[in-house]
Order: structure tokens, then sequence, then C-alpha cells
């Protein structure tokens, strides 16, 4: 039987698993009922593919690390356990005059998930990706050992930490810095633009004067609207005044856990026409709390399973930024072509502020994710497609986000996978490493 506890955020692949917790930081790992099988560290399973998965083997939930161990509100410094939720820290920082240097689409993924993905937000441009803000981590080992990492120690282990996709160990704390803010709004500005060549002029501008940028697409657009789409953009907000806008209680659960897809050609096509027309000007600015602004998605619980039990696929590719504008166009029209659509397609420029992760996934250049509902061989198909454009302009394709990139792909867009191996846990492993690892 597959634990639903411990699936990923697309639902696919299916996998089975002993499932152990870890309760507290320092504990040894439970390597005795572990026993021969391999292992590998589970947050809070909101990786979309098999970077969480260990099919046949242990899965050790991390979530009940979940305390608090230091916050300096005078210098915005948090050290807290690995299974805490972004969050649960937000609920403490905020009300502080903090926020989080980088956070990814959705709040409920836990520090050391957020670490091992080295996951990106709408402010990459600026601020890099989360493991750009971690100071130091430690990392348990399954022979016992504990490494406190950082850009002075044992720096190799960070640097293949940070991105590790959960493989040179448990990571059972860190300490990361944060952000000053003056308070919970961001100035927001939607803009409705036309095509792929206005995104790119957008954003441009934008990036220079904006701390989060990031455009919705309609993907089903062909021809002179090839990429149009709505742009948002903010910064945390200096001072506010008059009325502020609601801040938002509660969240809907999605109400049925539907066989098949609710997702087909025609309510594609009226979600994107009616996204892309919602607001009647061209441009719409405004305060808004930071909720809705950067966690859009999170305000219906359990939204994957519109896709049905076959579950998704996320494609999210980055392509350097000379070859950026070519590429996305190509992909685009492959897509559109197909008529294989996706509600949420999000386009953004990533900045040139490097990550010391070894197989971290954000490039200088744009970065295209899509959702395909799984029909099979079809949208294997077109994803083979894709992968064919993201390849050719020297690109690459996010592991957080993937369930069937081909090894060789792997091998050649991450060329630093085999210098990963000196850093690996031997008793780890996953779905993912042993895919994109094995021959081809
Ligand atoms: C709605 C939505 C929006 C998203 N938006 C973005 C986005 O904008 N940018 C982005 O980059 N990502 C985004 N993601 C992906 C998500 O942020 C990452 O997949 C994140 O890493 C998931 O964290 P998790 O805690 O759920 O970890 P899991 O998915 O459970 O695990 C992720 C990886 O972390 C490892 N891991 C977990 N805990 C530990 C630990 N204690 N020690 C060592 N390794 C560990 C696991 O082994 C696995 O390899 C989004 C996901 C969703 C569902």
């Amino acid at each position: 039987m597959t634990d639903k506890r411990y699936q990923s955020w697309g639902r696919y692949p299916a996998a089975e698993h002993e499932a152990l917790k870890l309760y507290w930081r320092d504990d040894p790992l439970p390597i005795d009922a572990i026993g021969k099988r391999s292992f590998l560290p589970f947050g809070n399973g909101r990786s979309y593919g098999d970077v969480c998965l260990n099919d046949g083997g242990t899965l050790l939930d991390c979530r009940e690390l979940n305390r608090f161990i230091h916050f300096d509100p005078s210098t915005g410094v948090l050290r807290c356990e690995a299974g805490v939720l972004l969050s649960e820290i937000l609920q403490l920082i905020v009300p502080a005059g903090w926020f989080l240097p980088v956070t990814p689409g959705t709040q409920f993924v836990t520090v050391g998930g957020a670490i091992a993905n080295d996951v990106h937000g709408k402010n990459h441009h600026r601020a890099g990706t989360f493991g750009c803000h971690v100071r130091c981590l430690e990392l348990l080992r399954s022979d016992g050992t504990r490494m406190q990492c950082s850009l002075d120690e044992n720096t190799e282990y960070f640097n293949a930490t940070i991105g590790g996709l959960g493989l040179t160990g448990v990571i059972t704390w860190a300490e990361i810095g944060l952000q000053h803010i003056n308070n919970p709004y961001i100035d927001q500005e939607i803009i409705r633009y036309r095509n792929l060549g206005e995104f790119f002029t957008l954003a441009r501008e934008s990036d220079k004067i904006c701390e989060y940028t990031v455009a919705w697409i309609d993907c089903l657009a062909k021809g002179d609207h090839l990429g149009r789409g709505l742009f948002i953009r903010g910064n945390h907000a200096q001072h506010i005044k008059g009325k502020l806008p609601k801040v938002p209680t509660g969240r809907m659960t999605f109400p049925i856990d539907p066989p098949f897809a609710l997702s087909n050609g025609l309510t594609l096509k009226m979600f994107n026409t009616l996204y892309y027309r919602k607001q009647w000007s061209e441009r719409k600015a405004g305060l808004v709390y930071y909720e809705p602004f950067f966690y859009p998605l999170d305000a219906v619980s359990g939204w994957n399973r519109v896709y049905g039990s076959k579950g998704f696929f996320q494609y999210q590719c980055a392509v350097p930024a000379d070859k950026a504008e070519d590429a996305i166009r190509e992909i685009l029209e492959r897509i559109a072509s197909t008529g294989v659509g996706s509600f949420l397609a999000v386009l953004k420029l990533f900045g040139d502020r490097l990550s010391p992760g070894l197989l971290s996934f954000p490039m200088p250049g744009a970065t295209l994710a899509l959702d395909f509902p799984n029909n099979g061989e079809k949208t294997l198909r077109l994803m083979d497609q894709l992968d064919e454009v993201t390849r050719e302009a020297g690109g690459r394709v996010n592991p957080s986000k993937d369930s069937r990139m081909h090894p060789k792909d792997f091998q050649q867009h991450y060329q630093n996978w085999k210098g990963m191996e000196a850093f690996m846990d031997p008793c780890i492993s996953s779905d993912f490493w042993r895919r994109v690892t094995a021959q081809s």
C-alpha cells in the first residue's frame, strides 16, 4: 500500500516506503531499524517529482524536528531545526519586522527541504537562492558523524548539501540570515502585456526597480499573442497608510479526489483566457498582504488533486540569457501547437548571483515552469520535445520538479554530478538519483 502521507506533490510516480520519524536532533539516526535498506530524509513532500521518494526503501520523516533554537530580532539571524516549515518561521519573524531572504511559491516547505533543493523565489535576480542565505547547518551522517558546515567549515560538504537533494546526510538544524521589513505588505503592480517580446522588455526594466518579479503566461496563446500574460512585480512596502487590504483568514480545501483530471482542453482555454482578462485595466497597483502575493496557491489546500489520481508533471527549465528569448518562444510554440496547456505557466528571469550548491538549478537567464496532467505517453513525448529545446540552448531541467528527465540530460546539464558522489552518504538513496545516474 502506498502511504499517502509520503507522496510527492505531483502524485507521480507511486512509491512504497517504510517510514520512520526523527524526533530529536541530538538522537542518533535509527540505523538498526532501517536495516539494510537505503533511506532518504523527507521534509513535507512539496517536491513535485521523485527527489523525495525512495521506493522500496525507508523515508526518514524530519517534520518532527520542528523547534526554533535561537532568533535574534536585533540582527535577523534565525537558527531552527530542519523540519520547521517556512510558514512557521513567518509567523515568528514577520511581527518582529523580518522576512525570509528567499521563498518559493508555497510556505509549506521545511527548512531542510528548502536547503536540499536550494529553492528560489521571485527575487532570484537580487537574492539568489535560499542556499545563499544559509550561514551554517549541521549534517548528521549514517555513521553517527555530526558536521557543522558553512562557507568556512567543512565547506565541501556545505556546498554538496546546498541543493544536494538530501543525499549527503540529514540536516538537523540550520542558521539563516533574514531580511528586514517595515510591515507585512507588498507594493504590488500587475501589468497585462501582449507577447513574449514585451515580457522580456518589462522583466529587464522591472528587475532594476523591483525586488520581486514574475509573470503568469497564457500558454495556449499563439501567433502575435504568443507568451502574453500578466506581469506581477512588487517591493516590500516602506510605509503604509489609509485603509489596508484584508489579511486572509482560513484556507479552502479542494473538496474531492477525482479519479481523472478535471483539466481538459476546454477548461484550460477558459481558465487561461479569463485569467488573462481578470483585470479591466492594463495596469493595477496597490498594497497587498504578503501571503496572497507570495503564496496564491496555498489558498486552496490539496489543489494538486485537480489533476486526478494519475497525478501530474511540472516541467521547469532554465535557459541561458543569450538564448532565452528564442528558446522560450520555441517551447511555447511547441506547447501551443499540441493544445496540451497548463493552468499554471510561470516565466521569470534569473539573475547572476551564483549559489554555493554543486547541483543548484538556477543559471543566469530565464526560467519557465508549466504543469501538465499525466496523460501517459502523450505527455512524456511533449516533455521530450521540450527537452530538445532546453538541451540545444544549453539549459537544464529542475530536479525538484522532475520525475522523468533522461539520465543523459541530467548528466550533461549537471556536470558536477560525479563530484557529488564523494560527499554522498553511503546509506542514502532516492528514486531520482537512481534514475538519473543509471547508465543510458
Ligand atoms: C505550490 C508549490 C510552489 C512551489 N514553488 C517553488 C518555487 O517558487 N521555487 C522553488 O525552488 N521550488 C518551488 N516549489 C518546490 C518546493 O519548494 C521544493 O520542492 C521544496 O524543496 C520542498 O520542500 P519539502 O520540505 O516539502 O521537502 P521534500 O519535498 O519532502 O524533500 C525535498 C528534498 O529535500 C530533502 N530533505 C528534506 N528534509 C531534509 C533534511 N532534514 N535533511 C536533508 N535533506 C532533506 C529530501 O530528501 C528531498 O531530496 C514549489 C512547490 C509547490 C508545491
